[in-house]
Order: C-alpha cells, then sequence, then structure tokens
C-alpha cells in the first residue's frame, strides 16, 4: 500500500485539522481516528475529534476515546483542514452544508463518492485502520501502545477478529506489530464482544425471535418498542446481523433496525463472492462486498418487498 505523497504533504504543511468519521461509529471509525490524531499532535498539530454520535460504550476501553466530541466546536474555523475517516461523503458523516479549507478522504469503502480534495481509497484494505497503520510508519512515527490499542481494536471489527476474507498475511503481519507496541488481543476481544449488558442480550434474543426466512436470506428486525421494552439504543444492535449468517444454508443476513417512525436503519451481511454493496448503493447506501447497509423511509412490509425484490435481481445478475 502506497501513501499519496500529497497526502503526507497536506499532512505536514497545515496546522489545524478536524478528524471527522461516520455516524453510527464503530471501532474501525474511532479507532482509526484517535490514532490518527495521536499520530498528528507528535507532528505539533491541532487536532478535533468529531463524530455527530457519541461513542458508543462498547469502544469506551479505546485510550483517549473522551477526545471526541458530537458538536463541532465553534472555534472550528476556516483555517481548519477537514479529514474524512472510514466514509467518504459529508452526509455519511453528518456534517452536510459545511465548507472547509481542504479537505481529505481516508476511506476502504468500495462505494465510489466524488468528495474530497485528497482521495485516499483503498477498498483492499480490511479496515481504515490497516490505512492509519501505513500512513504513521510513512510519517516515521513510533507507534505507542495507545495506537496500537486503537489500531488493532479498529483491524480486529473489520476482520470479523481476523476470520472474514479482508484478512490476510498483511494484516496478520500488521496485528503482529500491533501486539509488539503493547496492543493485547485477549484484552481487546473481551472488550468489544465479553461485555454486553443484559438488557442488550435480551434485545438479541428478541430480534433473533423475529427471523424470517427465504430461501437463502434470513430477515431479522428490532422496533423501537423493543428498545423501550429492554432499555437499549440502536448502538445496542451492533453486530446482530451477523448471527443469522451463521447458518450453513444462509447467503444473506438482512437487519432492521427503527430508528424513527416509518425510519429503517438495514444492515446487509453476506457470504463468499455475493456483493451486498452493489445492492446498498440502489437504495443510496454503500458498503463493503459482505457488509453494507442504507436507510429506508417507509414501513416495515414495503422496506422488506423491496430489498427482497433488489436481492433477487442481483442474484440473477450474479448468475447470468
Ligand atoms: P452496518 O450494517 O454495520 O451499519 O454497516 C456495514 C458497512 O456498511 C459499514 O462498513 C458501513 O460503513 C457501511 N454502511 C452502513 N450503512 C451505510 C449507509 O447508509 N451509507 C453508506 N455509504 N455506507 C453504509
Ligand atoms: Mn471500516
Amino acid at each position: 500500500v502506497i501513501v499519496p505523497p500529497k497526502l503526507l504533504s497536506f499532512l505536514k504543511k497545515e496546522k489545524k485539522f478536524l478528524i471527522a468519521t461516520h455516524i453510527s461509529p464503530e471501532a474501525d471509525a474511532i479507532g482509526s481516528s484517535l490514532a490518527l490524531s495521536m499520530a498528528l499532535d507528535f507532528l505539533g498539530k491541532i487536532t478535533v475529534l468529531y463524530d455527530k454520535h457519541p461513542v458508543p460504550k462498547v469502544c469506551h476501553f479505546l485510550p483517549a476515546h473522551e477526545k471526541f466530541t458530537n458538536i463541532i466546536p465553534h472555534s472550528i474555523t476556516s483555517d481548519f483542514a477537514l479529514i474524512l475517516l472510514d466514509c467518504n461523503t459529508l452526509k455519511r458523516a453528518g456534517i452536510e452544508g459545511r465548507s472547509f479549507k481542504y479537505s481529505a478522504v481516508i476511506d476502504h469503502h468500495e462505494t465510489k463518492e466524488d468528495f474530497g480534495d485528497i482521495k485516499w481509497v483503498v477498498p483492499e484494505a480490511a479496515a481504515t485502520g490497516m490505512m492509519i497503520f501505513y500512513l504513521i510508519k510513512e510519517l516515521e512515527i513510533a507507534i505507542t501502545r495507545d495506537m496500537a490499542i486503537n489500531l488493532y481494536a479498529a483491524i480486529a471489527i473489520d476482520t470479523g477478529t481476523f476470520r472474514y476474507g479482508n484478512t490476510t498475511a498483511e494484516t496478520l503481519k500488521t496485528a503482529a506489530e500491533l501486539i509488539e507496541a503493547g496492543a493485547s488481543p485477549a484484552c481487546i476481544s473481551h472488550n468489544l464482544y465479553e461485555t454486553w449488558s443484559k438488557e442488550r442480550f435480551d434485545l438479541l434474543v428478541m430480534a433473533l425471535n423475529t427471523y424470517e426466512m427465504i430461501d437463502d436470506v434470513v430477515i431479522t428486525f428490532v422496533t423501537r418498542e423493543m428498545f423501550l421494552k429492554t432499555g437499549t439504543a440502536p448502538e445496542d444492535t451492533e453486530n446482530f446481523p451477523a448471527f443469522p449468517r451463521i447458518m450453513q444454508n444462509v447467503n444473506t443476513s438482512v437487519f432492521f433496525r427503527e430508528l424513527d417512525d416509518n425510519y429503517w436503519k438495514v444492515s446487509l451481511r453476506s457470504k463468499g463472492d455475493f456483493n451486498v454493496a452493489v445492492i446498498a448503493s440502489h437504495f443510496n447506501g454503500g458498503g463493503h462486498k459482505n457488509a453494507a447497509g442504507y436507510e429506508v423511509r417507509s414501513d416495515l412490509e414495503s422496506a422488506k418487498k423491496s430489498l427482497l425484490k433488489g436481492l433477487i435481481t442481483c442474484q440473477q445478475h450474479e448468475r447470468e
């Protein structure tokens, strides 16, 4: 992976950066942003870390996560440059309509977009965390323990902790270096996967009980009523769509979560070569081959129907 020289000179030249990542952030968004801001701190830069949504509880073990703000401070003036991480549009970061002196995009999603004066988009990279690792090396900054924990968590979450198709020798070599720099795989896995509240577990049980199988597609959902009943929030559904995919004959898992009246967030997960990013972008969303998403304004039944129609069309295209 080659870091664009233009990006390196931009980082060296500018003094103040707003680092923003996508709404509903997970460990790759948060961890890669934190590691990048730590590296820029080393270069004597001023960084502000922004996410429209709060850092999810599951990421509260990440060093320096409290540096994230959900309000763009007044101190952000036109002399701040923007770095968008793990996403490639202002809309996805929830900051549409704002303008910046200069902008750089660092991302690994395959859905192409126009935004950014500098675009460094590497769909082959397993995580944005991998790209930040290369970037920090290229800047000749030593990886600290805090950076290592953030980057390891970022890479772990996006590779299903080194199980998905994006896991390569490169991913594992990087993980090994991060362990040498102080990241503990057991501790990070424990924090990511074994710290659920009972409420969250109750919600998963409810979600799994909604399952419906249509050929090789499984649909599950969570309503606002279920959130209320269990005392949980949308962030608690992270990883829910991965569960139905564990069945041998399931190729695609579709998970709907209700954010507002007739407003649903849809998560898609697939196995092997079936590309759900294509379907998600058909609904104005995006993502990766095996993990993608979009939002839809309609009732659940119509949303399911149009999704299934989209899936069937895509499957037919794949067969042709
Ligand atoms: P999740 O289903 O966990 O929310 O997201 C799965 C993948 O698809 C992530 O890489 C995420 O960034 C991407 N993704 C999810 N929802 C959207 C969306 O509405 N728009 C775009 N562009 N990407 C999305
Ligand atoms: Mn990512």
